[in-house]
């Protein structure tokens, strides 16, 4: 894969969607061989005047790989045939790829078992499964997730650590280095075909006093470019809510659909939207952020400077105070959830009351995109209904009856790993690989459709819709 190129691919819907604008494939870009970020830093980002020829080889080599995707393999002749390709770009492309480890070459008799035939054997180029692609991280404060996709899309390895409570961008970057290769080694996996690494991080990743959603925070450039130098190979970053939002509408709960909104309930109370297929940033990088709308400008002071934000209303730690200071009991997250499905007050009421206070800020903000789909992520979503159904009283009261009628609220359905999904679908998307990502292959249910070889060190990738465990 590589940064910038683009190929259509017959039988996947691309040729009815809406192509994407060259403004904004630059833009998307940009972000990707980040120029701020690699500020200060050796770029391994080949030089201008080398790009023109990255995207079209890029393109030819995305069209090899897409084809061995989906036939599983092919000898060189079957492959040329499929793609159009000269013999001699095909040539080219193939060592290149045998050479990373993306493919491999072997021969079809002994790949089916039969005897060797005399002359030269057929060979089959196949995708190497133990291939690590495609890397992407979800780092949070305390804690850190990653995920690999080898070249045939298919998750191989998932792990999630915890963090030291203490450390910079640079620890940062080593100890996401560090799980990379853990994971790897636990898999057997070879990091040499890495492509690229998404990395999902809380808060502001784009300087929100700039214009410019390119230009990183200090932090994040200096994680993202501790990442670059270790593995020496672009490095694409984004918010971990907005990377959720990403991969709920690429292979979750909203798969399928173009105008989506998604909140996320935690810890914290973010959100992302993707409006006709793409993801909004808004002109400083932070279009969709609900948890810091004000619901009361004499409210109590929040961390971001307002005050009565709706984070400190429904958050999950504000919740858990609402209920002690209802004289409940409810120890933790999963105790006061536990309470509330129970129907057991102070905890029920709580709960509900935080899903009112989140309908009104969802209403708001779908009165003004008109989703076709709410996607609710967070601990207080695998309450279901019990929060749904305030949620959704809330949009039929407050919004245009024509809208709410028809929109679709949900539970999300990826679980803890969408936002490691969601930077994995970025770099797709960055490399061109558009809108349609049919490819990654995810669990209907625990290690249903996780691949045989995966190294998976914690929990399946991905719950049933409805039952999305988040921490
Ligand atoms: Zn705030």
């Amino acid at each position: 894969m590589t940064a910038g190129s683009r190929t259509d691919r017959p039988g996947t819907g691309s040729d009815t969607r809406r192509r994407e604008r060259p403004s904004e494939h630059r833009a998307t870009e940009h972000r990707a061989t980040g120029r701020a970020e690699t500020a200060g830093e050796p770029d391994v980002v080949p030089p201008e005047r080398t790009d023109a020829l990255r995207r079209l080889r890029g393109s030819h080599e995305a069209a090899v790989l897409a084809e061995l995707r989906r036939s599983g393999g092919l000898s060189r002749s079957a492959l040329m045939t499929r793609t159009g390709l000269s013999r001699t770009t095909l040539s080219e492309i193939v060592s290149d790829l045998l050479e990373r480890g993306t493919v491999a070459e072997k021969s079809a008799a002994a790949e089916a078992g039969l005897p060797r035939q005399r002359g030269r054997p057929a060979q089959q180029i196949t995708l190497n499964a133990r291939g690590a692609e495609l890397i992407g991280i979800d780092l949070r404060r305390t804690r850190l997730q990653v995920v690999i996709a080898n070249s045939a899309h298919e998750v191989v390895g998932r792990r999630e650590c915890r963090l030291p409570a203490r450390g910079g961008p640079d620890e940062r970057g080593a100890a996401i280095a560090a799980a990379v290769e853990e994971l790897a080694r636990a898999g057997g996996l070879d990091l040499g075909p890495v492509q690229g690494i998404g990395l999902g991080l809380p808060g502001y990743v784009h300087d929100p006093a700039t214009a410019d959603p390119a230009v990183m925070t200090p932090d994040a450039a200096r994680t993202a470019a501790a990442l670059r130098r270790h593995f020496r190979v672009p490095v694409v970053t984004d918010n971990n809510a907005r990377l959720a939002a990403l991969a709920e509408v690429t292979w979750g709960a909203a798969r399928g659909y173009r105008d989506i909104v998604y909140a996320r309930w935690s810890e914290g109370v973010g959100g992302g939207l993707v409006v006709d297929g793409r993801l909004v940033y808004g002109a400083h990088g932070v279009a969709g952020e609900l948890g810091h709308v004000s619901h009361d400008p004499a409210g109590a002071p929040c961390h971001c400077g307002g005050r009565g934000c709706l984070e400190g209303r429904i958050s999950v730690p504000a919740m858990l105070a609402a209920c002690a200071a209802r004289g409940g009991t409810p120890g933790d997250a999963a105790g006061l959830l536990a309470q509330a499905a129970a129907g057991q007050e102070p905890a029920r009421t709580v709960v509900t009351d935080a899903a009112t206070d989140l309908g009104r800020g969802l209403a708001a903000l779908a009165a003004q995109t008109d989703p076709e789909c709410l996607v609710i992520d967070g601990e207080p979503a695998t309450l279901g209904d019990l929060v749904l159904t305030p949620l959704r009283e809330q949009l039929a009261a407050l919004s245009l009856p024509s809208a709410s009628r028809s929109v679709h609220v949900r539970a999300a359905a990826l679980g803890d790993n969408a936002a490691a999904l969601g930077a994995v679908a970025l770099l797709l998307r960055t490399a061109g690989q558009g809108e349609e990502l049919p490819d990654i292959p995810l669990p209907a249910g625990p290690s249903a459709t996780v691949h045989p070889a995966a190294a998976d060190t914690t929990a399946p990738v991905a719950s049933p819709p409805g039952r999305a465990p988040q921490g």
